[in-house]
């Protein structure tokens, strides 16, 4: 019995195919997805050229009325494409329909995927084949030299993954460089104002004391990059040394330090 959930058409949308809910009432139909995204992957495996024009025109528009009205049936699902392989009445969240009835047929959803290189090659085979089937009895015409699209979650081949991976940690390696450089950088600045801070931190000490001790603090700071026993010193500084010594004991002990 229809109900008025259904999709008008009870016919199946995919290329050569005759079924219909009416003749062959055995097999279970799917509406067309409702995401945008979806829609248009099963547009392009159904190599229908009619609703790939449409959708390439007024997608979301076109995706409302082929979930309205357009059905695939189970015929175009591979077995895994099921929830449950036996029964066949629904599909698993991101199924995509693969098997059609033609010269080209899209290949089926298999886990172990071949390496991109050999596909890219397949592609390529199948172009030149097209060309020579121009004959071919699919009713989309030029639609059927259309790449097929795989929207499975594991449609992504092993190397096609890790390679994936390798570029983002290269990307992450990188990034993570310039900021260590960066870094460095900053250290390298911040060490820079720590000094020249200590530096007038200590000309402003020397210059608060009276002129006699700046002297003499600053002939000790000359000396003090030269050894102990290289140090020469003038007879102004001597006389002031010992001036300070006789004055006050202490001060000269704290400034010979
Ligand atoms: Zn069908």
């Amino acid at each position: 019995m229809e109900t008025s959930k259904r999709p008008k058409s009870s016919h199946c949308s995919g290329i050569n195919c005759n079924n219909s809910r009416q003749f062959t009432p055995e097999l279970s139909f799917f509406r067309f997805p409702k995401d945008v995204e979806r829609c248009m992957r099963w547009v392009i495996n159904c190599r229908r050229q009619d609703l790939l024009d449409k959708m390439k025109t007024d997608p979301i528009t076109t995706t409302q009325q082929l979930y309205k009205s357009n059905v695939l049936c189970a015929e175009h699902f591979e077995e895994k494409q099921f929830m449950n392989a036996i029964q066949r009445k629904s599909l698993i969240p991101l199924a995509v329909p693969t098997l059609f009835k033609i010269c080209n047929p899209p290949p089926p959803e298999t886990s172990k995927r071949k390496s991109p290189l050999k596909r890219k090659l397949e592609v390529h085979d199948s172009a030149m084949k097209k060309k020579k089937k121009m004959s071919c009895d699919s009713e989309a015409g030029p639609s059927s030299s259309l790449p097929i699209v795989h929207g499975d979650p594991d449609e992504t081949s092993e190397s096609d993954a890790s390679a994936l991976k390798i570029e983002a940690m290269r990307k992450q390696i990188a990034a993570l460089r310039s900021k260590v450089k960066a870094r460095d950088k900053k250290i390298a600045t911040l060490s820079d104002k720590i000094q020249s801070m200590e530096q007038t931190n200590q000309q402003k000490f020397i210059q608060s004391l009276p002129s006699s001790a700046q002297a003499f603090i600053e002939s000790q700071l000359q000396a003090s990059g030269r050894s102990k026993t290289g140090r020469r010193w003038s007879i102004a500084e001597k006389k002031l040394a010992i001036t300070l010594y006789h004055s006050s004991p202490k001060t000269y002990k704290i400034l010979r330090q």
